[in-house]
């Protein structure tokens, strides 16, 4: 009786499975996939040689490059730009000679930042630190300080801090004083990479503006508070570049062999916040590598798969996924031939499954299984939603925005993204490499599964359909 069972179950379970891609080419994938993994190189170059890549940079325009010519080389096909915008203003930010320091009561070196598109210094600046005035009473009796000087913003709020106005008119005397810039403490130990794409060439920002980590900021506050001179010294090195710059994903294929038209697309983005410590390499080195090895990989085995794989490497996905948004505007033809998308965007961690629906799973099953029984340690699962999840702040939801299963591969594992994401800690040697050798294979593997699977992924039924 209960062998008659596991029988019938058996049986349910393999014609709910669709027929996928051609066993041999999986075993090959994981092959390649496991021991040949050349994700940590592509992150290591991404990393080393190009750094952080904001949106509007040259850092991101020689990436892209770079990554062209790899998929290029991984056998791929159709590979190119494809413009999604123009900004009127470009930054770059040095790579060497960013110094932030405290030299006089004590030497002390900082860890540092300041928004992307905002001035550096001409050059290292010494100076002295001077508390912002209260008032603008207190500021005209010590006018004399502030030519020259670095001006140590207080806390954005709490007690005794004045209103917005008067700290405005504060400023705005601090500037005609002659002040080099100010200087911020971040809220804790973590400088947070960010800033404001949104500027002119007739009017570029002006100021200077510095902000150092907690124990930073107090360390110079602590020394003015009993009354000692505090000197520090920057030397910011960053430059706007005049545009209208170009701003392009980077897309390349592998052609389907039976249904070219129908495309699965396995993505990242490819742009990421800077800093001066920052690297890009977790948000979203990361991810764009294991795109990069997943296509390696597809080429490496020569997997002919019945569908187009189609690689992409967004970028303006930091300031509002603008890369993916675009793309589905501009491609709103070929949308209901996108079977899913699958976006690598949390970090270092593992694949350890997908949010998806009920229906879906049958498509993803076998390159779950597959994939768990190549890395038994790294378990990948299935989490069903009614829904295919709306937000997620990551390129698949302008996706799912449309009706096209977006993925949000589940990141696993031990890496703690907050201690890095948009941090002085995006660093390459916070990569896991056990992780993106996964990351990598079950990108191969399941995209080589979806995309010779008998039908196109089932997509949500559309309200009150
Ligand atoms: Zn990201």
């Amino acid at each position: 009786m209960k062998r008659l069972t596991y029988l019938v179950l058996a049986l349910v379970a393999s014609t709910a499975s669709y027929a996928q891609g051609d066993p041999d080419t999986v075993a090959k994938l994981v092959e390649e996939g496991k021991g040949h993994n050349q994700a940590r190189l592509h992150l290591e170059t991404i990393c080393e040689q190009f750094g952080s890549r904001l949106t509007s940079s040259s850092y991101l325009e020689g990436a892209q490059a770079w990554a062209m010519e790899q998929f290029k080389a991984f056998g791929c096909q159709n590979v190119h730009l494809e413009k999604w915008g123009e900004w009127p203003v470009g930054f770059d930010r040095d790579r060497s000679g960013q110094v932030g320091r405290m030299t006089a009561p004590i030497r002390r070196n900082f860890q540092f930042t300041t928004p992307s598109w905002t001035p550096g210094t001409k050059g290292l600046q010494k100076g002295q630190a001077v508390m912002e005035p209260k008032s603008m009473d207190e500021l005209n009796k010590n006018k004399s300080k502030f030519k020259g000087a670095w001006m140590v913003m207080m806390p954005r709020a709490g007690e005794g801090i004045p209103t917005r106005e008067v700290r405005d008119a504060v400023m705005e005397a601090a500037r005609k004083a002659g002040i080099k810039g100010t200087v911020q403490g971040s809220a804790n130990e973590l400088v947070i990479t960010s800033g404001n794409y949104n500027i002119t060439w007739d009017k570029l920002p002006k100021d200077v503006r510095i902000t150092v980590r907690k124990s930073d900021y107090t360390a110079i506050t602590d020394a003015l508070n009993a009354n000692k001179k505090v000197d520090l010294e920057f030397d910011v090195r960053q430059q706007f570049r005049k545009g209208p710059i170009v701003i392009n994903n980077v897309v390349a294929e592998i052609p389907g062999t039976e249904k070219p038209d129908e495309v699965v697309i396995v993505s990242g983005h490819f742009d990421s916040w800077d800093g001066p410590m920052s690297q890009g390499a977790l948000d979203n080195g990361t991810g764009s590598c294991v795109t990069l090895e997943c296509a390696r990989i597809l080429g490496t085995v020569m997997a002919k798969p019945k569908r187009t794989i189609r690689f992409i490497l967004w970028s303006g996905e930091e300031q509002g996924l603008f890369g993916s948004r675009q793309y589905v505007k501009d491609h709103a033809a070929e949308m209901d031939k996108i079977s899913a998308v699958l976006v690598d965007d949390g970090g270092t961690n593992y694949w350890g499954g997908f949010v998806g629906l009920e229906t879906q799973i049958p498509f993803f099953q076998k390159s779950m299984d597959t994939l768990n029984e190549a890395f038994p340690t790294l378990p990948m699962k299935w989490r069903v939603s009614a829904r295919m999840p709306r937000g997620g702040g990551s390129d698949h939801a302008s996706f799912n925005a449309v009706g096209v299963p977006g993925f949000f591969t589940e990141e696993t594992g031990v890496s703690d993204y907050n201690y890095v994401h948009h941090t002085q800690h995006d660093r390459l040697e916070a990569a896991i490499n056990a992780y993106l050798v996964q990351s990598s294979t079950a990108a191969a593997v399941t995209s080589y599964n979806l995309a010779c699977a008998d039908q196109m992924l089932p997509r949500e039924p559309k309200a009150g359909g």
